[in-house]
Parts: structure tokens; sequence; C-alpha cells
């Protein structure tokens, strides 16, 4: 178990003005941020970090979404992170998301549902790598 994972406020969410609300939600729900940058992530960039959905019908679309705006890159850090922060953004789709979650509230779509947050610990590490070096992860308070 990681106490630490990688989440992202995506475009749809920042461009609907759901960042603060969304901030709001991470420091309820007891995360410490420990990393936070406002990016706009190259269609390339993109393309690499969801490099496990390529062979995907939805890649195209999704890595065109995820470079269309800014989005918000977090490391968090709380007991169980993974989970905790998946259990906080619900379900992919929205429409099967439950109540009080992230992207019950926020979401526009299945494509634009708002919120990332890894999937694993193994992800997790490799994820807060792609945008954060060691020395940017502040855990001292
Ligand atoms: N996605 C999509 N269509 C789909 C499934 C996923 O556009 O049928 C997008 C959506 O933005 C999702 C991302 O691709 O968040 C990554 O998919 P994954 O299955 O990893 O969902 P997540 O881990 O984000 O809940
Ligand atoms: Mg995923």
């Amino acid at each position: 178990m990681n106490n630490r994972t990688f989440a992202m406020i995506k475009p749809d969410a920042v461009r609907n003005g759901h960042m603060g609300k969304i901030l709001d939600r991470i420091i309820e729900a007891d995360f410490k941020i420990l990393g936070a940058k406002l990016i706009r992530m190259t269609k390339a960039q993109a393309e690499g970090f969801y490099a496990i959905h390529r062979e995907r019908p939805f890649f195209q679309e999704l890595t065109t979404f995820m470079s269309s705006g800014k989005t918000m890159v977090l490391a968090l850090e709380k007991d169980d992170a993974v989970s905790a922060w998946r259990d906080t953004i619900g379900a992919t789709n929205p429409s099967e998301a439950a109540d009080g979650t992230i992207r019950k509230d926020f979401a526009t779509s299945l494509g634009e549902n708002a919120v990332h947050g890894a999937d694993s610990d193994e992800n997790s590490v490799i994820e807060i790598g792609f945008f954060f070096t060691n020395n940017e992860l502040i855990s001292n308070q």
C-alpha cells in the first residue's frame, strides 16, 4: 500500500471553472498536496502518458482532448492514496459515478470526465515521475 497517488484536473474541468472546487474536495478529503502544476500538455505528452490505451478506439479523441487546454497535475499523499482517490473521484463514466464523487458532480461526459486518478501503486509512481522531479515534491508540511 502506497501513500501517494497521481491526480489531474482535466481540461474540461479547468475550462468550466471547477478547478477551485475540485481542489477543495481534495483538501476536504484529507489529501496532502505534495506538488501541483498548471500545464498545457502537448499532444505527444498526452500520447506518452496514455500509451497504455494506444490501441483503444478512444485514444485519438482522448489525447486531443487532454492537449486542448490547461490541466492541473497533482501529486497527493494520504494513507492508501490510490484507492482513496479513486473512491473520491468515482467511476470513469459519470453516469455510473456514485453521489458525492467528483466525476458525478463535475464531469461532462465519459471522455471529458473532469479528473484522473492513477489505478495502482506502480502506476502512481510512474505517473508522478512523468510530471514531477523528486525535489518538486514537498512532504515536510
Ligand atoms: N475514456 C474514453 N472512452 C472510454 C473509456 C475511457 O474517452 O470508453 C477516457 C476517459 O477520459 C478516461 C480515460 O480515457 O478517464 C482513461 O480511461 P480509463 O479506462 O483508464 O479510465 P480512468 O482510469 O480514467 O477511470
Ligand atoms: Mg485509468
